[in-house]
């Protein structure tokens, strides 16, 4: 009787209340803070270096918390605000980080008076469903037209390492790639692709009106254009069978050598008829395809690429209109795709072909150059940031003022409907409104202003006016974001203010950390 029972393993880590809300609230702050100095036109880039020595240089807030190979179970889960808010909108990404961050600091002074983790989740959540109303209200009326779409996708390259090129000629490409792929079900987002070639100045970025993709033809006979080129696109290797286990070649003679080798170039030769008879013009296959077979296809004018990437062999199938063939010897007219060119191009040691005026989709790469690795890195993410909020805008509800003027309105919102809640969860709808201000708050400090007078202007202009914290030159001044073109999604706020408010109130609700050994 008496006896202690153990219901643990003895290597067990177990930290309980206080202690396990403190820690955990500390790490996912720590996570906030490592990505604040990034956010907004004037902050920084973070160089990561991995154990192998690969060193990635970016601003993207997303991209700097999945290079952290970050552990902690608290932090991962602001890890996790960052991966969700990329997926569902593509920008964002540091915004709900901090604002996650903010809320786990306010919610820390809550815990420090006895407020008790439930009514800070309950008052938080309130607070959500206010601000998402108050989204709606800032949303900028009219059509989106090209004007908006430029804005929204030069506002999200702003301060991203662009190289030489403007934010305000890639926005252009952008808006463009967008519109080409658009139609009256939405916006095919798939349908644009970003390929990226080291070896010019970020000047010489240009829009293909089809597919480019990395692959070099099996011969230097084959032609390196094809014009209304019927293309078949293979899934498999066209090689002999191979032997198998059970079956065995007993060669004796040189006979019988011989005539397994006819066999294997008959099996070949089949191969090969099948597709030359098929009357295409190009082959594209994402494994090997045999010399012997290569040889039949330069005598009969195909051109031939081997070992193409899945992806990119699918991005030929979709915009030709080919099928993803799994055997030669299946092949049907069906099968087959059409391009008005496929043409092949040398950039220093590289060959890329180039799919053009494909039949079926209507495909559209950003074909970007860039004198270093890294800055074609980092002009392909700025880029799919600005390819994704210009989708989201014409998908998802329109553009709102930038430059922390958002917040900004949304947490007056939220201050004033605090005064119709009951009890201490008045003090959590007060604390969320306090912390959706780290957001103007930060951009000014970035912007190597003083936050505080910063703010006091900021609230102050919003009283009779629209403001935000634009930069300017090499700082900041309180203005009017809309009028000079600062906007982003309704949708990448929105999806920020619900990511980081599920995070936080997460958090916050643990009080009992059991870790196994
Ligand atoms: P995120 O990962 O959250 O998208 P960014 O570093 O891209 O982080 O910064 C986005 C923020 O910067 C948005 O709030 C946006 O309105 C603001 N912003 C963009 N351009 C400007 C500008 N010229 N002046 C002030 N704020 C800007
Ligand atoms: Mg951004």
């Amino acid at each position: 009787m008496g006896s202690p029972i153990f219901i643990l393993g003895e290597d067990a880590q177990r930290t309980t209340g206080r202690d396990a809300q403190q820690s955990n609230i500390a790490a996912g702050k720590a996570v906030a803070e490592s990505v604040r100095t990034t956010l907004g036109p004037r902050g920084m880039d973070k160089m990561l270096v991995d154990a192998s020595g690969t060193v990635v240089i970016t601003n993207d807030g997303a991209t700097i918390l999945e290079e952290m190979d970050i552990e902690h179970p608290a932090a991962q889960m602001l890890v996790e605000v960052a991966e969700t808010q990329e997926d569902a909108v593509g920008d964002g990404t540091t915004t709900a980080s901090v604002l996650a961050g903010q809320l786990l600091v306010r919610a820390e002074e809550l815990l420090s008076q006895d407020v008790h983790p439930t009514t800070v989740a309950e008052g938080y959540a309130r607070a959500r469903d206010i601000a998402l109303d108050a989204i709606d209200e800032l949303v900028i009326d009219g059509d989106v037209d090209d004007e908006t779409l430029q804005q929204v996708a030069r506002t999200s390259m702003t301060g991203k390492g662009t190289g030489h090129l403007s934010a305000e000629a890639l926005a252009e490409y952008v808006v463009r790639a967008i519109r080409a792929v658009e139609d009256e079900e939405g916006v095919n987002r798939d349908d644009v692709r970003v390929h990226t070639q080291v070896g010019a100045s970020s000047g010489a970025t240009e829009l293909v009106e089809g597919v480019v993709v990395d692959a070099e033809a099996m011969r230097d006979e084959m032609s390196r254009r094809v014009d209304d080129a019927t293309v078949a696109v293979l899934d498999a290797k066209i090689e002999p069978r191979e032997t198998s286990t059970d079956v065995e070649y007993n060669i004796t003679d040189v006979r019988q050598l011989d005539e397994a080798i006819a066999a294997e170039e008959a099996e070949l030769g089949a191969y090969a008829d099948a597709l030359i008879e098929a009357g295409i013009d190009v082959l594209v296959a994402t494994k090997d395809v045999d010399d012997r077979v290569a040889a039949q296809l330069v005598r009969a004018g195909v051109v031939a690429f081997e070992d193409v990437s899945s992806a990119d062999a699918r991005a030929i199938a979709t915009a030709t209109g080919s099928s993803m063939l799994g055997d030669v010897r299946d092949i049907d007219a069906d099968d087959l795709g059409f391009a008005e060119s496929v043409r092949v191009e040398s950039y220093g040691d590289d060959d890329l072909v180039f799919v053009e005026g494909g039949a079926d989709a209507k495909s559209v790469t950003l074909f970007v150059r860039g004198g270093t690795e890294h800055v074609v890195d980092e002009l392909e993410r700025a880029l799919g940031d600005a390819l994704d909020v210009a989708t989201v805008t014409i998908t998802d509800g329109g553009v709102v003022p930038g430059a922390g003027m958002t917040e900004m309105r949304v947490a007056n919102a939220v201050r004033d409907a605090a005064a119709g809640v009951e009890g201490r969860g008045q003090l959590a709808v007060e604390a969320f409104a306090d912390a959706l201000e780290v957001i103007p708050r930060t951009l000014a400090e970035n912007m190597g202003m003083d936050p505080i007078d910063a703010l006091v202007d900021l609230r102050a202009a919003n009283e009779s006016g629209s403001a935000g914290v634009v930069s300017e030159g090499e700082t900041g001044i309180i203005a009017d974001p809309v009028e000079r073109g600062i906007v982003d999604p309704a949708a990448v706020k929105r999806e920020a203010i619900e990511s980081a408010t599920e995070a936080a109130t997460m958090i916050v609700r643990i009080d009992d950390v059991i870790a196994a050994e």
